[in-house]
This record gives C-alpha cells, sequence and structure tokens, in this order.
C-alpha cells in the first residue's frame, strides 16, 4: 500500500475506488501515549546486508532467478511505519505485539504453551490500515518483511508462481526474523468448486499451504527430511505469516481454520477519526477550531482511514483551487488557511466506501470467527 515503496511489490488491486493508487501517510503522529517509539514514517531502513551473501549461497531447491525476485520486488527495504503513525486499532496492536512482536524479540520465553501461532490474518473493511499495522509489525519486531499480494501472484507471476511460493519461504527463514505479508490473501486461499478454479491458481494456492505447514512442522522441530537442525528450526519459528483481506468470506474453511488468530480491523471510531485528522492537520496552516473538528468527526461517520486521509487531502488542495494559475506567482505565506469549508467542499465527493449493508456483513464475520479490534 506504499506508493513511495518502489521495492512493493507492483500490480496491487487498489481497494479504494476513488483512489488509483493508496494515499501514503506523509506525516507521522507524535502521540505521547504510543510507548516506545521514535516515531517518524520517512526514516530508512538499511538495507540488509545478508542478502547478498545468501544470493550467492541460495538453499537447496531454491531458483536463483526466482530468489531475485522475491529481493527486487517483495522484500521491502524501503521507508518504514511505526505504531504511533497508526492512528487508533490498539486491541490489533496489543495482538500482534503478543503475537509477533514479542515472540520474535524474545523467542526464549515463548515456546512450549506459549508457542507462537504460526499464521495471523487481519480483516475488515478496506483503507482501515491492515497493511500499515502488517508493515509496523516487522519494523517494531526487526524483522524482514515480504510484501506480496496474492492477486499478483495468481496473475503477474503466473506460471513461476510455485518457484516463486517456494523461494518466498526459503528466504523468509534464511532472514529470520521475517513477516509474509499476504495481501488479498482471499484471491489465493479462496473456496471455489473445484472444476472452476484454474489449474494453475490451484497450484499455487497448494504449494503455499505445503510451505506453510512444512514452516510450523519445522518450527515444532518435526521437519522430516533434510534441514532439521537446530538452526533451521529456530530460523522457522521466527517466520510469521500475516495476511489480509477485505472478503473474509471468501477464504476456504480449511485455510481460514489455519489462522488460528484472525482480527477484525474495524472502521475508526470517533475518537479514532478525530485523532487521525489532528495528525493530518498538525503540519498544515488551518482554521479549524476544536468545535470545527467535532462537527468534522460527525460528518465523517463511516469513513475508512483511507477515505479521511483522502479526504483531508482534497481540503487541502481547497485554498489553491480559487487561484488557478495566479498560484505560480504567488508565496505560501500569501496562500489562505486550510478551513472547514474546504472539508464541507470536499465531502460533497469524499464518500465513505464502505456501504452500511457491506459493514453488517464483516461485523457478522467477526462475530462468528473474528476476535474483535
Ligand atoms: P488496508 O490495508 O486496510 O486496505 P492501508 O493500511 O493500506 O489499508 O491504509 C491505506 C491508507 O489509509 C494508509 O496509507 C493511510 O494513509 C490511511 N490509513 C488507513 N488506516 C489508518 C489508520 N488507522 N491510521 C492512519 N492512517 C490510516
Amino acid at each position: 500500500a506504499n506508493d513511495k515503496d518502489s521495492k512493493t511489490i507492483s500490480g496491487k488491486r487498489s481497494s479504494h475506488p476513488k483512489q488509483a493508487t493508496k494515499p501514503e501517510s506523509s506525516v507521522s503522529s507524535s502521540d505521547p501515549s504510543e510507548s516506545g517509539s521514535t516515531s517518524s514514517s520517512s526514516d530508512e531502513k538499511p538495507s540488509d546486508t545478508r542478502i547478498p551473501k545468501l544470493l550467492k549461497h541460495l538453499p537447496k531447491g531454491v531458483d536463483a532467478h526466482a530468489a531475485q525476485q522475491i529481493v527486487n520486488e517483495i522484500v521491502v527495504q524501503g521507508d518504514i511505519v511505526h505504531w504511533a503513525d497508526i492512528a487508533g486499532l490498539d486491541i490489533a496492536k496489543d495482538a500482534l505485539k503478543e503475537t509477533v512482536v514479542y515472540p520474535f524479540l524474545r523467542p526464549d520465553l515463548f515456546s512450549g504453551l506459549r508457542e507462537p501461532a504460526r499464521g495471523m490474518l487481519l480483516f475488515g473493511p478496506p483503507g482501515t490500515g491492515k497493511t500499515m499495522l502488517a508493515r509496523a509489525v516487522a519494523t517494531e519486531s526487526r524483522s524482514t518483511f515480504f510484501a506480496i499480494s496474492a492477486s499478483s501472484l495468481t496473475s503477474k507471476f503466473l506460471g513461476e508462481s510455485e518457484k516463486l511460493v517456494r523461494a518466498l519461504f526459503a528466504l523468509a527463514r534464511a532472514l529470520a526474523p521475517s513477516i509474509i505479508f499476504v495481501d488479498e490473501i482471499d484471491s489465493l486461499l479462496s473456496a471455489r468448486s473445484g472444476s472452476g478454479e484454474h489449474e494453475a491458481t490451484r497450484r499455487i494456492k497448494t504449494e503455499f499451504l505445503i510451505q506453510w505447514s512444512d514452516l510450523a512442522k519445522a518450527a515444532a522441530g518435526r521437519e522430516t527430511g533434510g534441514g532439521s537442525g537446530e538452526k533451521e528450526r529456530g530460523d522457522a519459528s521466527r517466520v510469521l505469516v500475516l495476511a489480509a483481506t477485505n472478503m473474509p468470506w471468501a477464504i476456504d474453511e480449511a485455510a481460514r481454520r489455519r489462522f488460528v488468530r484472525r482480527q477484525y480491523i474495524p472502521l475508526p471510531e470517533d475518537h479514532v477519526r478525530a485523532t487521525q485528522l489532528r495528525t493530518l492537520l498538525s503540519h498544515q496552516k488551518h482554521s479549524l477550531t476544536d468545535d470545527d473538528l467535532k462537527v468534522l468527526v460527525r460528518l465523517t461517520d463511516g469513513f475508512s482511514g483511507s477515505d479521511i486521509t483522502a479526504l483531508a487531502k482534497d481540503a487541502a488542495m481547497g485554498p489553491l483551487r480559487s487561484l488557478g494559475e495566479k498560484l505560480l506567482h504567488m508565496s505560501p505565506e500569501d496562500i489562505r488557511p486550510i478551513q472547514f469549508e474546504d472539508f464541507e467542499a470536499s465531502l460533497v465527493n469524499i464518500r465513505p466506501s464502505v456501504s452500511q449493508q457491506g459493514l453488517k456483513e464483516y461485523e457478522q464475520w467477526a462475530k462468528e470467527y473474528g476476535e474483535r479490534g
């Protein structure tokens, strides 16, 4: 979901109908309530020095071309996301800390009954911060982050996808701790009828499930055949498949059960929208009062985080729109502040991307199969 990040795989289906690409959060909040984070979404992670060595000495059975492709397009090494960049979602953040971050940082404390889950599903309406959460998990657990959209596996990489899936899991183990983030997981693990399912898609799905099972077996020390040494096992226990979907009901039952944890990522509540709006406006010249913000929070009921970002971006254009070409000759100080009326005008065009009916379906699925977030 990060358009600035050229290393993230391309060809991702945009889940926001009004935007060709998802907006990147360009501001970082410095909310003091978010502990343990020096928030900045612009800091760069240094590139991983293990990678060139690994590419020279690939694990057995890993295709060199596929491995290179993973490194080029799927390992995310660009700018990073911290917890504090994400408004709200405290329950989801806590669940992710317990499931991934702490076990990755202190594997010695998380064995036996505390053995961490091998898979976690984030589900909910589009644009609610699922991708941001996954990226923050990778940052905070100091993991290598592999980001792939399942739809690109079944389209862009079709034909070489099985090799790619094998290389993906092998590299994740070699570069552990690792997060394999699969967006749009529904398009890979959907419950399509056997005959209607594309043969190649079915093979990728099978390969993915095999690799994922092997990972769990290796982590538990039950791996058969080669590569079941101590080191291999330790690596496998610090690889997690984190998946996101806007269509949880499309995932077939067997695949669903493999996600031991299923976390609902809901639309933002009032106070979360207020926080996000404040953050977005914090570095801008604006004249909105606290009362204006309260009204705005009411008017944006039903908006997702990405709808809010889109709205704020559109409203921020307000002061420039009336100027036309004149803006080319004006100094920044002469541009008027963003005002409440700009938001009012933008609200005519920027509407919530999730319908009430759609929301009910998520709530229902969450009640049946998920954990509340
Ligand atoms: P999803 O993966 O759930 O579809 P993303 O994490 O890609 O959504 O979010 C898309 C964009 O929407 C982000 O880049 C960010 O600008 C904004 N956004 C969504 N949720 C939040 C949030 N909780 N806090 C801050 N920004 C958010």
